[in-house]
């Protein structure tokens, strides 16, 4: 499964030249769409930069694009960065002071911010300040910098992992869900256009059904289908290709992957369709407790396969149909 930090560099590739540089070639989110226009109309009214703003939701919901069509709004440009990427305190310091007047700072993978340099972090959000430590020991003195007026993007798949001090000083945080079924046939559409490729009705409703309501998703699947038209000859993507490439791809036709028909089939067999303690899940599966929550379950349970209760995750009956196996009740 794709997760954020490997995205594979075919994949960036599609995503640059398919990303929407307009609020319209955005589709849907339209309540963030209209949350996010207030806020910056507010800013510019002001003459202010606009609030520091989180970007919350699973990995290929749209988050960087958001960020740069914030920047384009505003009429500035972004510098981006990540998580993982800022080692030390100095390389924060480095990127904050590079800064234009007005500029958007986009942090991806935001709880993958070290703390150490979170708080190096907070004072620039709040105040503008830079703070900064030169020399060592008794020696050592505390630096401060004004810093130009800008705003902090960040994005997270894994808002629960943020630290809470850092969270509240975002004046907004903006939650993306998946897509509906229409929405990600308006990507494809799109996407297919332009990339110049004829895709067939039927083939873009087998391909959105597959995309997991994640716009990444759809436009790698229609990338994939294009590549398989091509080689058969064909000048249309039809249902057939369609069809062809999730087999390919190991996706069925509701986009499940090997490892979530492995997570609904484990706790089917050995849990007896649960409830199971996800902790005991994620043993069985050797797999990290966080990443079948982030990555996984988000999704099954979007589908209506899979619940979180109280006592632990249990198997719905439209996972039993899906999956063309017996229900706990018909097997007795
Ligand atoms: P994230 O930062 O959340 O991982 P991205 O912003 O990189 O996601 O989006 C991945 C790709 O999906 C983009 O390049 C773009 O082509 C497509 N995309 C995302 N959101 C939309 C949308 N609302 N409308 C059209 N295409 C979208």
């Amino acid at each position: 499964m794709n997760k954020p930090s490997n995205q594979s560099k075919d994949d960036r590739a599609i995503d640059l030249t398919l990303r929407p540089t307009t609020w319209d070639e955005y589709v849907g989110q339209e309540k963030i769409k209209g949350n996010l226009k207030i806020i910056l109309e507010a800013a510019k009214k002001r003459g202010e930069s606009a609030d520091h703003l989180l970007f919350s939701g699973p990995a290929g919901l749209g988050k960087t694009t958001l960020a740069y069509l914030v920047a384009r709004e505003l009429g500035g440009m972004v510098k981006t960065t990540s998580g993982p990427a800022l080692e030390k305190a100095g390389d924060l310091a480095a990127v904050l002071t590079n800064l234009n007047p007005g500029e958007i700072l986009f942090i991806d993978e935001a709880h993958r911010i070290n703390p150490m340099i979170e708080e190096v972090l907070y004072p620039a959000m709040e105040s503008r300040k830079l703070h900064l430590v030169v020399g060592k020991g008794p020696s050592a003195r505390t630096l401060s910098l004004d810093l130009p007026p800008f705003t902090l993007v960040a994005a997270t798949t894994r808002e629960n992992l943020l630290s809470n001090p850092l969270r509240s000083r975002f004046g907004a945080t903006l939650r993306l869900g998946y897509y509906d079924a229409e929405d990600i046939k308006k990507i494809i559409d799109r996407s297919a256009r332009i990339l110049g490729v004829t895709v067939a009705p039927e083939a873009i409703a087998i391909l959105a059904r597959a995309s997991r309501g994640t716009p990444r998703i759809a436009n790698r699947l229609l990338k994939r289908a294009r590549d398989f038209a091509e080689v058969h000859g064909a000048e249309t993507v039809d249902a057939e290709a369609a069809r062809k490439t999730l087999e390919m791809l190991d996706m069925d036709e509701a986009g499940l992957e090997p490892q979530d028909r492995r997570l609904l089939m484990t706790i089917i067999e050995k849990f007896n369709g649960g409830p199971v303690g996800v902790n005991t899940l994620a043993a069985a599966l050797s797999e990290d407790r966080g990443v079948i929550e982030d990555i996984y379950e988000p999704y099954l349970m979007t589908l209506g396969f899979l619940q979180r209760s109280s006592a632990g995750r249990i198997v719905l009956p439209a996972a039993y149909r899906h999956l063309k196996i017996k229900g706990k009740e018909e097997l007795l």
